[in-house]
């Protein structure tokens, strides 16, 4: 979508700190962190949230989440144990329409979120 923010961090027509670009899913950091390991991981192809990438069902939502694990092993969080959100739907919090996990991790994370 061509006025998508997160279609064009993955074309890199705006720049973002990559940490990860695994085939078709893109990892990158958030730019107002609220842990320490802050990460966003995207697919490439644009879909709205995680309930319509999961409709879609092509194997990305598995693309997905094993990049989300990837990027806590290279974040050295894998062991001590992270998160992973989606905001799904504007009454969640979600403000960005283009589908996205937070991986997060580094301090105690508590629960239940806000
Ligand atoms: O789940 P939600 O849609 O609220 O998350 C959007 C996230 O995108 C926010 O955590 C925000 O800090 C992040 N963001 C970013 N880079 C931008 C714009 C937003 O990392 N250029």
């Amino acid at each position: 979508m061509s006025d998508c923010l997160f279609c064009k961090i993955v074309a890199k027509e705006v720049p973002a700190d990559i940490v990860l670009e695994a085939g078709r899913a893109l990892a990158f950091r958030d730019i107002n962190p609220q842990a320490p390991t802050h990460v966003l991981v995207v697919p490439k192809a644009h879909h709205e949230n995680a309930a319509v990438l999961a409709a879609a069902d092509d194997g990305l939502t598995d693309d997905l989440l094993k990049t989300c694990h990837a990027v806590a092993v290279l974040e050295g969080v894998a062991e001590t144990g992270y998160r992973i959100v989606f905001n799904t739907g504007a009454g969640a919090g979600q403000e960005v329409f283009h589908v996205h996990a937070h991986v997060l991790g580094g301090r105690d994370l508590t629960w239940p979120p806000g």
